[in-house]
């Protein structure tokens, strides 16, 4: 499943769910009838997913993660009421001792932090819901949900559990300031990611199966063309060259080769597994975080630093390196200024290591 591939498979599907119709006419080339809300009519369009494919087609659509082209489709399937949105029934409070307990999350190296501001927020979170199917002599077929923040690609990996304690409302229950999103579709590049990772198991998993028993039936099939075969070369061998009857033998041996090698492909056919992916719904759903700014302070001067703070699972997010914008729970001043990681801390002051 390649990167186009993700962006083709969820085009076409967005553009489906709207009441679109997407025609491939070659690889990564489509003409499809934009539905257009406004004017009624759809338009009528070309898209294509692969740079190269721009000489054949000058005057498609280049679409890639980002692209306006892609944008305008998932703002539009937003609008069409397509995209779910809900908000997690949940509250948060920004007093003094939810700071106190943010802070205990880190380890603040040869420094302190001191809040100073704290205040709710919704992050926004995309949970996406694929369809995979596998395909082989069997079809099956798996709903797998992936939830990632639309702030920073983060994965939500127990999502289900709080949906279950705390439940959704269509309105906020409060007023809160929402956080800026990134590009939707870098979010579905990470959720699509996710999503990949978690079929290698089942997919290998199924190949094996399919493996093995592709193995045990191109045996049989072999051993009983090898006694057809037997079953004619031995008369064969006490026939004078030229006879007609020896003619006769060699057509019907070439004949009985092409079958078996028809019979093989047939078989490796029947247990190639392939696994279709299509995304089924977006839900954008908001949950909420309590951001407190505050001050870190050491030997080296000090820093500010933005901590926050997860109600939900009670804990603190790691927090953002000011020198190589990694995540991490454990933060210090570095010398040249900001809040930054260990390894950061490391790099910046010590000369390598002599072995
Ligand atoms: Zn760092």
């Amino acid at each position: 499943m390649s990167e186009r591939g993700g962006v083709e498979a969820f085009t076409v599907a967005a553009l489906e769910l709207l009441g679109g119709i997407a025609e491939p006419q070659a690889p990564g080339l489509y003409t499809v009838l934009w539905p257009d809300p406004v004017a009624g009519e759809p338009a009528v369009r070309q898209l294509a997913f692969d740079p190269e494919l721009m000489d054949e087609a000058p005057d498609a659509e280049l679409v890639s993660f980002a692209s306006p082209a892609l944008e305008h489709l998932l703002q539009q399937a937003t609008a069409s009421g397509r995209v779910a949105r809900a908000y997690l029934h949940a509250g948060a409070n920004a007093s003094r001792s939810t700071a106190e307990r943010l802070a205990r999350a880190y380890r603040f190296l040869e420094s302190a932090w001191t809040p100073q501001h704290g205040r709710p927020w919704w992050v926004p979170a995309g949970v996406f819901l694929f369809r995979v199917r596998y395909l082989s002599d069997a079809r099956e077929e798996d709903l797998v949900e992936v939830a990632i923040t639309l702030t920073d690609g983060r994965l939500l990996r127990r999502l289900g559990e709080v949906l279950d304690r705390h439940g959704l409302v269509a309105e906020p229950l409060e007023a809160w300031p929402m956080m800026a999103e990134r590009p939707a579709g870098e979010a579905y590049a990470g959720a699509r990611h996710e999503l990949e990772q978690r079929l290698l198991a089942p997919l290998g998993l199924r190949r094996r199966e399919l493996e093995s028993r592709l193995g045990r039936e191109s045996g049989r099939a072999q051993a009983y063309y090898a006694e057809l075969i037997r079953e004619r070369e031995e008369p064969r061998a006490a026939l004078p060259p030229d006879s007609p009857e020896r003619v006769q033998v060699d057509s019907k041996l070439l004949a009985i080769r092409r079958e078996r090698e028809g019979r093989l492909a047939e078989l490796r056919a029947k247990y190639r597994l392939s696994a279709d992916v299509s995304l089924l719904s977006v839900l954008r759903l908001y949950l909420p975080r309590v951001v407190f700014t505050g001050t870190l302070a050491g030997k080296r001067g000090r820093a500010e630093l933005t901590l926050c703070w997860d109600p939900i699972a009670q804990t603190g997010e790691p927090a953002r390196c000011s020198r190589c914008d990694g995540l991490t729970y454990e933060v210090g001043l570095h010398r040249g200024g900001g809040a930054a990681c260990p390894r950061c801390l490391d790099g910046g002051d010590r000369s390598p290591r002599r072995p």
